[in-house]
């Protein structure tokens, strides 16, 4: 297949194998006529699996050269079932692009990808479902448990409003040009209310303030936020380090008021 010349600036590694472009779609699961909205469609690898398949296609993609190309889909007997939008995924709510829930997916610019996750948490009842591809390594973290070297912020704010799943590994070779690093499918089914009673702004502010300073201590690195004996109270160690703190522990932490 011809490919358009990769702006690097936009993260441009299109996906050329088909049995890896075929396996993201069975995971996706795409039904007739189920809405799905991808973002950075590029030349429409995914889309046009998308639309074989049955489904009602919003795409949004921020490189003009290819919209005149995704419109073209309309003319392959597709029409109606594909809609174009130029945009940016991180200015345009896409999350409102369709009234009822739908499935999100793209596989997305590297630079942009952990914002558009955290983007769509943020209304987690408008998606059915998150598929993305993503460099392996932030995947990891967001897919990541407790007591591991990834558990992190991203990994704490996506547990807490979904369930995640790490699917497969994508080698560099399945994309032009290869990228220098491995990456990886993984899918986010939004829980229909977070798994704790707690704002997801408190929960986000603790965490960056933990994890910010990640071989600090709590008692330091929470300093100003929660003193010693609050933390004492609900029977957290002062002295632990984030990454042993379980999601339960970091939301009865941002139950404490400052
Ligand atoms: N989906 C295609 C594929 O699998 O071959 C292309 C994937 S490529 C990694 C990322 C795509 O996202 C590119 O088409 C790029 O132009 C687009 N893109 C980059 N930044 C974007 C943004 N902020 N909003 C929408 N699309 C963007």
């Amino acid at each position: 297949m011809h490919f358009p010349e990769a702006k690097k600036s936009l993260g441009q590694n299109f996906l050329h194998d088909m049995n890896v472009k075929r396996r993201i779609c069975a995971a996706i699961n795409p039904q007739e006529g189920e809405h799905i909205v991808e973002i950075g469609p590029g030349v429409g690898a995914l889309t046009e699996l998308l639309l074989e398949a049955g489904a009602q296609v919003t795409v949004l993609e921020k490189d003009s050269r290819f919209i005149p190309l995704l419109e073209e889909l309309n003319n392959k007997g597709y029409k109606g079932s594909i809609k174009v939008i130029e945009g940016d995924a991180l200015k345009d709510d896409f999350a409102h692009f369709i009234d009822e829930p739908f499935k999100l997916v793209g596989n997305l610019p590297y630079n942009i990808g952990t914002e558009i996750v955290i983007k769509a948490l943020e209304t987690p009842e408008k998606f059915k479902s998150i598929t993305i591809l993503l460099q392996k390594e932030v995947i990891e973290r967001i897919c990541a448990k407790p007591k591991t070297k990834d558990w992190g912020r991203l990994a704490v704010l996506c547990s807490f409003l979904s369930e995640t799943k790490y699917l497969f590994d994508v080698p560099p070779g399945c994309f032009h040009p290869a990228p220098k690093v491995m990456s990886a499918l993984g899918q986010l089914i939004p829980l229909e209310a977070p798994r704790y009673d707690v704002p997801l702004k408190r929960l986000s502010h603790i965490t960056k303030q933990a994890f910010g300073q990640r071989r600090k201590m709590l008692r330091a690195s929470l300093k100003g936020l929660i003193s010693i004996e609050q933390m004492e109270a609900v029977g957290i160690d002062p002295q632990a380090r984030p990454e042993t703190l379980s999601l339960e522990d970091f939301c009865t932490l941002s139950r404490i008021e400052s």
